[in-house]
């Protein structure tokens, strides 16, 4: 016999401590090198990469969702037998790492300019060495089981050279351009940023009516604007060509308030009749509409401010102003000149910087853009036609959408952290050079001294959609991406749908024609109890690792995972997560007990259990019960269906009401019982149980399930790397499962009863069953099982009712429960009484407040139902009790 079957059980610790636990068994799972995948397997793959988190991060709730998920996915098909790699890595985060580091310098009253692109990245690097990472930490405590030996950062030196080799590909495929266009700016962090970076919201503001003399004759023209500052940047007033109003005026000149400009008056099929008075103003340098107006009447493009949003020479009066002091000192000044016909309310949305919130300016700017149509085709196509699914599917139409609305993606960033723009100019002809290497002389005209590179760096997200396969060596053929590439799953917020998941479906057919997974998975969003998001504004975020410390990494997981049903969003608090420590305990205390009862059984996990085994009714139900749990799990974590939560409450109920609740309790007298044969049958199946439990909930609490079982006799290695159980056809009985069902029912209604009655737990009872017509069969089949687990001393079916009983209800049975001999009455009638009065109480106080019309008609809806609800509740209660009450009396 090797040294590692343990024959006799060595005893679990009285209770479970996550802290003395989980350090140890995590080193455990590192050192063996099992989180490593092996590229040369022959076995079948099973691949995730991680969304990275940004390099700045610290751990979330949200965080703690997607990771959980990923993790539950990883170690489910490395128990399934699969090569299984789960690739983490960070982001290098371009302006949120730029702006930490920015900040940290502040402090030090230097600004990233005093120290010059050269010194200022190298303090990044070191803040990056010293802080960051500190989320892959955090994610180690949380158990994930990540292969840390392919851990990668967007900016090391493989991801650096895939970035240059994709910016190469698509600038050779003619994909990528630079040009004068108008983007989003934000002028607090100075630069450019993505249609998706700019994140509208509605505000109150106001539309502004501003006379412009007409050149020559008496008169003026109406322009409406929201943004009456970039009036100093106009180049034409224009109408609808159709606009009977306004036909006359087509042609003539205005002159601009202020800078005396001559303007022209043009018609445009753009212009929108209904809006403001039918004729707008044109400022080609600043509005992405009259940029496109500008285009087509070949006007000047005027730009009036400055990147940090203040005011410039082609200002006139106003230069050197902020964009905001501009704009009222420039209504109060048109004022002042009888120019302004009048203001009204507007509510529009205005955009904001997704990193600062500041309001983003439309702005003409020389950019690098990726033009998007030609890689959203096939794009398009892969969810269209199933290769790339959706969970949940209604993400399908969001994605379609804005695929089939695609605009150019601007990826130049005025950043100096990120991966610079791998294109040289030179200075001699203008010739521009896109290579892998930087280039030392012209192609062109040879020449070499004036050769310089771009300044801008590219957005982060240039180097995150080519994540799934940069990660893996790209662009060499390596064995990793041979084996691992197409991944399989992505588990993602749906935040990033733009940002991210389609991008990276895009690159992924672009750079190796192939779907980069087939399926993804949208997370729920984490809220808190009144439904608003975490944010460290609000304070309403926990820190994950605090719950941790005090509730254990399992129980965290396990509460996050129960409470996130696919689609809807998650209400958390972290006081909720005392019900993974609960089930935590639960589970110890049953492993704890059936190791102890193992006695002198020889018996290991590696004996099979079979019908040769003469098996109770008992038995052969918790082995068909468990089967029902191993196929169940199975099928909800399977491709395209992710029942995570639902998933986990089969195995938990399977452990608690079924293992715990039920069997152990029925398993009790065969292991005190003076019977060896059946003591032996039972204690195999106890283990066998276990066992099986262990393994199914494994992949959900990893850390108790592991340190349990290693502690199993004939347990070798670790769970980790064991079989996930396989269903054992023999021992699936499913009419058994139904009529225990039914006697559990019973079971029930008699335990709901001692509740109700206050009954301490052991104290034997005595119950009567009414005979009538509907009876289940399983009072007369299954008594003794009842008798047992209802801790009944007396259990008889009866024709007549007599008074003195609590009564519960199975179908149209009646059960009750006597009450003679077995509490105090008068005690217990007083509690009642106290209990009720209690009760009326609260609920007259809330119906006063429902009375209050002026409550009702202001509260929100929904607090108004749940105080209805409560009514309901107390309604209900109050019922039963005066019930019981009644029975008492009788006695
Ligand atoms: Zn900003
Ligand atoms: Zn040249």
């Amino acid at each position: 016999m090797s040294e590692s079957i343990k024959p006799r059980a060595p005893a679990l610790d009285k209770a479970y401590s996550p802290k003395q636990v989980e350090d140890r068994v995590y080193s455990q799972w590192v050192d063996s090198g099992r989180f490593h995948a092996d590229e040369t397997s022959s076995r079948t793959h099973f691949c995730i990469v991680i969304p990275p988190p940004n390099v700045t991060g610290m751990l979330t709730m949200g965080h703690v969702l997607n990771n959980t998920l990923q993790d539950i996915l990883t170690r489910f098909h490395r128990m399934e037998g699969h090569e299984t790699l789960w690739l983490p890595g960070t982001d290098h985060a371009g302006i949120a790492t730029q702006n930490v580091v920015e900040k940290a310098l502040a402090k030090e009253k230097i600004s990233r300019h005093d120290l010059g692109r050269e010194k200022f990245l190298e303090r990044v690097w070191q803040w990056k060495e010293k802080f960051g990472g500190l989320i892959i930490q955090q994610l180690k405590r949380l158990g994930c089981s990540c292969d840390w030996l392919r851990e990668r950062f967007t900016m090391d030196d493989g991801l650096s050279r895939s970035v240059r080799e994709a910016f190469i590909q698509l600038y050779k495929a003619g994909l990528i351009y630079k040009g004068k266009r108008i983007i989003n700016w934000c002028p607090r962090c100075r630069t450019a940023l993505s249609d998706e970076e700019k994140i509208p919201q509605d505000t109150q503001g106001n539309l502004w009516y501003i006379r412009y003399p007409l050149k020559g004759e008496e008169g003026h023209v109406v322009v409406a604007t929201t943004r009456p500052e970039t009036m100093l940047g106009d180049a034409a007033v224009a109408v609808n060509p159709d606009d009977d109003r306004f036909r006359h005026l087509v042609g003539k000149t205005v002159i601009l308030p202020f800078l005396n400009r001559e303007i022209p008056i043009l018609a445009d099929d753009f212009v929108d009749p209904k809006f403001g008075t039918g004729a707008v103003k044109v400022t080609p340098a600043h509005d992405p509409n009259d940029f496109e107006i500008g285009l087509r009447h070949q006007l000047p493009q005027i730009v009036v401010m400055d990147e940090s949003g203040v005011m410039n020479d082609a200002a006139g009066p106003f230069k050197g102003m902020d964009r905001v002091n501009c704009r009222s000192n420039l209504v109060k000044e048109l004022e002042g000149k009888g120019l302004l016909e009048k203001i009204e309310d507007h509510t529009l949305a205005v955009g904001h910087c997704q990193r600062c919130n500041t309001i983003i300016e439309p702005y003409l700017s020389d950019q690098w853009f990726v033009r998007m149509k030609p890689l959203a085709e096939k794009a398009i196509a892969a969810v269209k036609d199933g290769t790339l699914r959706f969970t949940p599917a209604r993400w399908v139409n969001v994605y379609l959408h804005w695929m089939e609305n695609i605009r150019d993606w601007c990826i130049s960033r005025q950043l100096w952290w990120g991966h610079r723009i791998p294109a040289f100019t030179c200075g001699d002809c203008g010739h521009v050079m896109v290579g892998e290497e930087d280039p030392s002389s012209c192609e062109r005209c040879g020449g070499s001294s004036h050769i310089t590179q771009e300044d801008d760096v590219l957005d982060t997200w240039f180097s995150s959609w080519l994540w799934p396969f940069s990660t893996m060596g790209w662009p060499d053929s390596t064995p990793t991406l041979a084996k691992f590439y197409p991944t399989d799953v992505l588990v993602t917020g749906p935040d990033i749908i733009f940002f991210w998941v389609a991008r990276m479906v895009m690159a992924g057919y672009f750079f190796e024609n192939k779907c980069p997974f087939h399926d993804v998975y949208f997370t729920s969003i984490v809220r808190d109890m009144k439904g608003r998001k975490m944010s460290k504004s609000l304070g309403n975020s926990p820190d994950p690792i605090e719950i941790i410390e005090k509730y254990g990494a399992d129980a965290l997981r396990f509460t996050v995972v129960s409470l996130a049903p696919v689609g809807q969003d998650i209400r958390f608090a972290s006081e909720k997560v005392e019900l993974g420590r609960n089930f935590a305990n639960k589970l110890w205390n049953a492993s704890r007990f059936i190791l102890m009862n193992m006695g002198d059984a020889a018996c290991t996990i590696k004996d099979a259990v079979g019908v040769s085994d003469q098996l109770s009714v008992w038995d052969r139900w918790i082995l068909s019960r468990g089967m029902a749990a191993i196929e169940t799990v199975r099928s909800h974590l399977s491709d395209s269906q992710y029942k995570f939560n639902e998933a986990v409450k089969t195995a938990y109920e399977f452990i608690w009401n079924d293992l715990c609740d039920n069997y152990i309790e029925m398993s009790k007298p065969s292991l005190n019982g003076s019977d060896p044969l059946r003591r032996k049958v039972v204690q195999k199946v106890l283990l066998k149980t276990l066992d099986l439990a262990l393994r199914v909930l494994h992949p959900f609490m990893p850390y108790i399930t592991e340190e349990i079982w290693q502690k199993l006799p004939g347990a070798e290695g670790m769970l980790m790397v064991s079989e996930f159980p396989k269903v054992d056809h023999k021992l699936v009985n499913v009419p058994l499962e139904t009529e225990i069902q039914d006697a559990l029912q019973a079971v029930k209604v008699v335990r709901n009863l001692r509740s109700a009655a206050n009954i301490p737990p052991g104290k034997k009872v005595t119950v009567r069953v009414i005979k009538s017509e509907g009876m289940s069969p399983v009072f007369e089949r299954h008594s003794e099982m009842i008798k047992w687990l209802a801790a009944a001393e007396v259990f008889e079916i009866v024709n007549e009712k007599t008074s003195g009983h609590l009564v519960g209800l199975m179908g149209e049975t009646e059960v009750c429960l006597s009450l003679a001999g077995l509490i105090d009455v008068p005690a217990e009638k007083k509690r009642v009484e106290t209990e009720i009065a209690k009760i009326e109480k609260e609920k007259a106080k809330i119906a006063f407040k429902l009375a209050d019309q002026a409550f009702v008609s202001k509260a929100p809806p929904e607090v108004v139902d749940r105080i209805r609800q409560g009514v309901d509740g107390y309604a209900l209660q109050l019922n039963k009790l005066q019930s019981y009450l009644k029975e008492l009396e009788a006695i």
